[in-house]
C-alpha cells in the first residue's frame, strides 16, 4: 500500500495539490456564496428582427465575492458541476428567473441555462413543474438552454427527458452550436426550438470567408429543419449587418445590449412591469 501511494505520489505534478486546495476552496466559498446572497442574475436581451422586438433575456449568474469582487461564471460553474453545487445553484437561477418574468407585462421568454448535472438529475421534470406552479409563469415562456454535452452523457435518458419538457410547453434551445462533435448528429435526434450559433463562429465570420461559409450553412439548415437560428456574441454594428444579410434574424450580444441586472432592464423602458 506504501509503494502505491508513492506512486500515486509521483503520479501528481508539482501544484497539483494546490490546484485541488484552490478548487475546494472555491467551492466552499461557494456555498457559503448561495446562503448568503453574494448571487445574482443578470439578463441579456434577445431580438428577432422578423417581429422586429424582444424574444427574450437569458439569466446569466453573478457572483459578486466580498473580497474578490466579480467572479466570471466561466470560473466557478465548471467548479460548482465538480463538486455537485450547480444542483443547488441551477434551481436557484430558474426559480429567480422564473418569478422575475413572472412579473414582466411583456409576454417575452426568459432564458436559463441547464448544465449536465442538472439533466441528469431524476428530479428535474418535477423540479421544473414546481417552479412554474410557485411562480405563475406560463410553461411556453420558459426557455431551457442546454449544449449537446448534456445529451451526449446519457443519450436515451436525455431525449425522454427533453420530449417530457416540451411536452410540458417548455421551449429547448441547443446552446453554443457547432462546438461540440456531434452537432449534426444532435439536430436528428431531437426538434430544438432554437439554435444559437456560438459568438466564436460570429467573432471569426469577419476575418475569415470559411467560418462565414460555415454560418451560412447552418443558417439553411435551420430553414429546412424550420427551426430558428440565433446568433450570439455580437458586438459590432457589422457583425450584426452581415449576419442579417446571411438572413439570420435572432441576435443575442453586446451591440444589443449587455447583461444587466433585473432593475436596469425595466428602468431602460425595455420592458414595463405589470402594475
Ligand atoms: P453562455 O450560455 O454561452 O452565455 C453567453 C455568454 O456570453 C455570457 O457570458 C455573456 O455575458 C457573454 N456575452 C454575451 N454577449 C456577448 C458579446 O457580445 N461578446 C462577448 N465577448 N461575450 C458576450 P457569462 O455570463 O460570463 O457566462 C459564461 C457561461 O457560463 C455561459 O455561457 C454559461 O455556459 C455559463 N453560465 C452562466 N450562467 C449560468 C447559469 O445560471 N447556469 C449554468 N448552468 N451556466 C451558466
Ligand atoms: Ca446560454
Ligand atoms: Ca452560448
Ligand atoms: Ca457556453
Amino acid at each position: 500500500a506504501k509503494a502505491q501511494l508513492a506512486q500515486h505520489v509521483c503520479f501528481y505534478e508539482p501544484g497539483m495539490d494546490e490546484l485541488v486546495r484552490k478548487r475546494r476552496n472555491v467551492a466552499t466559498e461557494l456555498r457559503k456564496a448561495l446562503d448568503t446572497g453574494q448571487l445574482s442574475i443578470h439578463y441579456q436581451v434577445q431580438t428577432s428582427v422578423a417581429t422586429g422586438g424582444i424574444l427574450g433575456y437569458e439569466a446569466l449568474v453573478r457572483w459578486l465575492h466580498p473580497v474578490r469582487g466579480a467572479v466570471p461564471p466561466a470560473e466557478f460553474i465548471p467548479i460548482a458541476e465538480e463538486s455537485g453545487l450547480i444542483l443547488q445553484l441551477g434551481e436557484w437561477v430558474l426559480r429567480q428567473a422564473c418569478a422575475a418574468a413572472a412579473t414582466w407585462d411583456s409576454p417575452c421568454k426568459v432564458a436559463v441555462n441547464l448544465s449536465p448535472m442538472q439533466f441528469s438529475q431524476v428530479s428535474l421534470l418535477a423540479l421544473l413543474k414546481a417552479v412554474l406552479e410557485e411562480t405563475g409563469l406560463a410553461p411556453t415562456r420558459l426557455e431551457l438552454e442546454l449544449t449537446e454535452s448534456t445529451i451526449f452523457m446519457d443519450r436515451k435518458h436525455a431525449l425522454e427527458l427533453l420530449a417530457d419538457i416540451k411536452a410540458l410547453g417548455v421551449s429547448i434551445a441547443l446552446d453554443d452550436f457547432g462546438t461540440g462533435y456531434s452537432s449534426l448528429d444532435i439536430l436528428r435526434s431531437f426538434s430544438f426550438d432554437r439554435i444559437k450559433i456560438d459568438a466564436s463562429f460570429v467573432q471569426d465570420a469577419e476575418s475569415d470567408l470559411q467560418t462565414f461559409s460555415v454560418i451560412r450553412a447552418v443558417l439553411s439548415l435551420g430553414k429546412s429543419l424550420n427551426i430558428p437560428v440565433m446568433a450570439e456574441g455580437i458586438e459590432t454594428p457589422s457583425q450584426f449587418s452581415m449576419l442579417k444579410e446571411a438572413g439570420c434574424d435572432e441576435f443575442q450580444g453586446f451591440l444589443l445590449g449587455r447583461p444587466l441586472p433585473l432593475e436596469h432592464i425595466v428602468q431602460s423602458g425595455q420592458m414595463g412591469l405589470v402594475s
